[in-house]
Parts: structure tokens; sequence; C-alpha cells
């Protein structure tokens, strides 16, 4: 299965044109939608998930029309939303089973087992007679996903499912989306660079409604290989360098600042790097290269 997104376009009524006549196809496996707030991630994200309708553009999922056909495409599309709110009196495994109830699973036998199949996919399983209400903020995105599951989904959708979660529990949630990521396409939004370079097959960089990069994080990388420069100068000669060269980050460490630099040839006194995927994200969004495709 694939989706195929072609010059989607949508301006909110306040004037924002939050998506530009976006292209993109989605292939099998763990996608990764990197881009800054704002980017207009949660707009597409909301779109391919029939939740709203774009101005123009069209969505396909193989031969199915998303924009059209949006109760088909309901039932094969999972969705954790970027605020997921759940009730805090009830335990996960009640919830769970409520929610399977109004997904139209209505058979006692399968509803049991699907619940505790899903409870331990997402490690929930020791945990479910607890209160969502006393859950981490780890525990209730992984709850999304198990709730989102419901119905065997061949496309998950999560949005900034890593945005506040502390180092453990977002390597958790990621090695599970991994592990999704295997049966289900997997469209990951996120602004948070390593969460696509931990995990993401394929990955597209968006930012201000328009697709600057989509590929894979490696080739992508790859394109910037001999063009970054590093120097590491104090914190005072910072915004001298960003006024003459093309500065595409700045990493403090040790009290002073690491730039990367976007250049054909060394500038000057700077020491070629490898490029890494930060790089590259801000080269997508600076678009001091031209990597898109
Ligand atoms: P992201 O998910 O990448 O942060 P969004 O899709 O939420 O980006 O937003 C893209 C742009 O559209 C932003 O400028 C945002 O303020 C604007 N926007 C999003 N939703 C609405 C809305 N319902 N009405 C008006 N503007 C909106």
């Amino acid at each position: 299965m694939q989706l195929q997104i072609k010059n989607l376009s949508k301006t909110y009524s306040n004037g924002v044109q939050a998506l530009k006549d976006v292209d993109l196809t989605i292939p099998s496996g763990l996608f990764g939608l990197l881009g800054p707030n704002g980017a207009g991630k949660s707009t597409l994200m909301r779109t391919i998930a029939t939740l709203q309708e774009p101005d123009t553009g069209s969505i396909f999922m193989d031969d199915l029309n998303v924009l059209t056909e949006k109760h088909k495409v309901r039932q094969v599309l999972g969705y954790l939303p970027q605020e997921f709110g759940t009730y805090s009196n009830v335990t996960a495994e009640e919830l769970l089973h409520h929610i399977a109830v109004l997904k139209g699973i209505t058979d006692k036998k399968i509803r049991r087992a699907l619940t505790t199949r899903l409870l331990k996919q997402t490690n929930l399983y020791d945990v479910r007679n607890k209160k969502l209400g006393s859950f981490s903020g780890g525990m209730k995105q992984r709850f999304g996903v198990a709730q989102a599951l419901i119905g065997s989904p061949k496309i998950l959708i999560v949005d900034e499912p890593t945005a506040g979660l502390d180092p453990a529990e977002r390597k958790r949630f990621l090695n599970m989306l991994s592990e999704i990521g295997e049966q289900v396409i997997v469209i990951l939004s996120t602004h948070i660079v390593d969460d696509v370079e931990e995990i993401c097959t394929s990955m597209s960089i968006i930012d201000k409604g328009t697709v600057k990069y989509t590929g894979k994080p490696y080739e992508a990388i790859e394109l910037l290989k001999g063009k970054v420069w590093k120097k590491t100068i104090t914190k005072r000669e910072e915004s001298q360098y960003i006024e003459n060269y093309n500065v595409l980050s700045s990493r403090l460490s040790d009290g002073l600042v690491e730039i990367h630099i976007c250049s054909e040839n060394n500038p000057g006194v700077f020491e070629k790097t490898s490029p890494d995927l930060e790089d590259v994200y801000f080269a997508a969004i600076k678009n001091c290269l031209s990597i898109a495709n």
C-alpha cells in the first residue's frame, strides 16, 4: 500500500496558507514528516485522517480516494491526534474495551483477546488495571496508540507523539512504533530530528506549507557530504558569523558554540565535518542547498 498526495493546498479563513501545493508519495514502512512548529504537519495529518478538507488536491490510498470515500478510509486508518485527552477515572483496560465497543467490536471474546493483545503490544498490560489519571505522558501516548490500533488499521498516523516525553519514555515509544511499522504504514509527524533519524525508513521535510525534501534519511545526508564545515567560536562571535556565512546550526558545548555552515568549498578557517540529519534539516529549511527533489 502507498499513499499518493497531489497538489494539496489549504488556506485557513484567517488567510494563513498552511499547505502549498503539496506533492508526496508515502511508501510502506515508517515515514517521518519533519518540520518546525507551524510548518503544516497537523493540517496534513488531519486531512489524511479525513478530519478536514483541503481547498484543492487529491489523496489516494492505493485506489481509494481519501477525500471522497471517507467512510472506507476510516475503516483502515488509525489516528493519534496531537492533543489526546483520556478519561482519568477509568482503567486502561476499561477504556480500551469501551472504545472497542464504539468501534463495533461487539463480540466479548474477540474484544477481550484484542484488548489483551493491544495492551501487551503497547507495554501496558502490567498497568491495565491502573486508572488513566495516574499514567505518565509516555504511558498515555502508548495508550493512544493502542486505541488507534483497534480495527487493525493499514495506516497509523501519529501527530507529534514524542513532544514532552522524557528520554526513556521517548525511546520506548519509538521502539514500539518501529515494531508496528513492520506491519502497518506509520506516519510520524515530529519537529524532533532524532525521532526521524532513529526509526524512519523514509521522510519528508516540510516548512511553511511546502515540502522541501522527500527521500531516505541516509540519502539526504549523502547529498550534503563534503559541503558541511564546522568551527568552534565564542558566543560573542556568533552573530558576526551568522551575518557573514551560511550558518546551518549552532550547538552549545562547554560554553563555546560549534557552528555548522554549508558551502561547496572551504570558506576560510573551517574544518570539514560529516553531515548529519540535523544539518540536512536546517539546509532544507534555509533553502541553502537545492536538495529538494
Ligand atoms: P504544525 O502541525 O506543523 O505545527 P499546523 O498544521 O498546526 O502546523 O499549522 C500550520 C499553520 O496553520 C500555522 O501557521 C497555524 O497557526 C495555522 N493554523 C492551523 N490550524 C488553524 C486553524 N484552524 N485556523 C487558522 N489557522 C490555523
